[in-house]
């Protein structure tokens, strides 16, 4: 089959790769239809991520099922699914306390990092990180389920209430997912992006049917000073910033991934203020299906901007500015395998 595969290089290459069978009982292998790129895949490419050269990338997948093993009874050939990439043992202290989001034995099981990903025609996975879709909910709109899932975590980690103001910052698509799943839990959302280009991909998705719930704003409006109930740092870098947009008592999430980043901040601002800074991660694996059913409510496809088949793949990673300077010309972008 044809897979992108990541080359000792830190490039992809469209590659000649085994089709995966259903080797183990659990497994069930997928044909791809669709694989979103995540800011994860660009960071690896970029060097700001670790991944193990010779896997297939890709981790945000809908698919329909081609096989199954000999003990698969949640799904059968034919079956239209998302996959869940967020894999779990089950058996390590984390797991055993119901924590599998911090599984101690992630080696060798992260996938499309160092295990073979979505960037491909085929994946297989063990059945339980499959879901069956609900009927009538279209590809295009289920490839963008695994950031909702993400988003979803870090909006119950900040307890997003109604008639709160909640201020995302980065209007990436984890940024626009956020500002989308907070609104629907009754929050008005400032949303914050200094691409003007960007700015102007986020004004687009929210200028229907959201009714002013959602405003896009340059990161340094005056505005924005003092005003996050909840503030979501989608960036990872952002933390100093984000404790200036929250207000008394403001929770302050940091879910974007960044190795290199560090920030000051000043205890006594923290306890006059009554502010708390939290951490949630991706999610916890309970959540996907949450995650499928607040799907049918929230318009996703129209974060998707660009679609490309894998032979342009190169084409899809530079429309994510993945030279330092250049500025983003998509949003989401996917990838399908024909
Ligand atoms: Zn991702
Ligand atoms: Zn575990």
């Amino acid at each position: 089959m044809k897979a992108l595969v990541l080359t000792e290089a830190r490039t992809v290459s469209l590659a000649d790769h085994p089709k995966p069978a259903a080797t183990a009982p659990t497994d069930v292998v997928v044909r791809v239809a669709q694989t979103g790129i995540c800011g994860t895949d660009r960071s690896v490419l970029v060097g700001k991520f670790p991944a193990e050269p010779g896997v297939v990338m890709g981790h945000e997948a809908v698919g329909t099922v081609e096989e199954v093993g000999s003990a698969v009874t949640a799904h059968k050939p034919g079956d239209r699914v998302v996959i869940n990439p967020t894999l779990y043992c089950g058996g390590c202290p984390s797991c055993l306390r119901g924590h599998w989001d911090f599984c101690v034995n992630k080696a060798g099981t992260e996938v499309g990092l160092d295990l073979d990903g979505a960037f491909a025609e085929y994946i297989r996975l063990p059945e339980r990180f499959l879901h069956t879709l609900p009927e009538d909910m279209h590809f295009d709109r289920a490839v963008v389920v695994e950031p909702l899932a993400c988003a979803l975590n870090n909006i119950e980690a900040g307890r997003v209430r109604a008639g709160e103001t909640v201020v995302v910052a980065g209007g990436g698509p984890v940024g626009v997912v956020c500002a989308m799943a907070a609104q629907h839990h009754g929050a008005r959302v400032l949303l914050t992006e200094p691409d003007p280009y960007r700015q102007e991909l986020c004004r687009e998705v929210f200028a229907r049917d959201f009714g002013g719930r959602v405003t896009v704003h340059t990161p340094d409006a005056p505005a924005l000073a003092g005003q996050g109930d909840v503030v979501i740092d989608t960036v990872g870098s952002l933390l100093e910033q984000c404790l200036a947009y929250a207000a008394v008592r403001g929770r302050v999430v940091i879910m974007g991934y960044n190795s290199n980043a560090s920030a000051t901040v000043r205890p006594l601002e923290i306890l006059q203020r009554g502010l708390q800074i939290i951490g949630a991660g991706d999610y916890n694996s309970r959540l996907f299906p949450r995650a499928i059913e607040l799907a049918r409510w929230l318009p996703l496809e129209r974060l998707v901007t660009h679609r490309f088949p894998l032979e342009q793949h190169e084409a899809a990673f530079a429309a994510l500015a993945a030279a330092p300077g250049t500025p983003y010309s998509a949003l989401k972008v996917v990838l399908v395998p024909e």
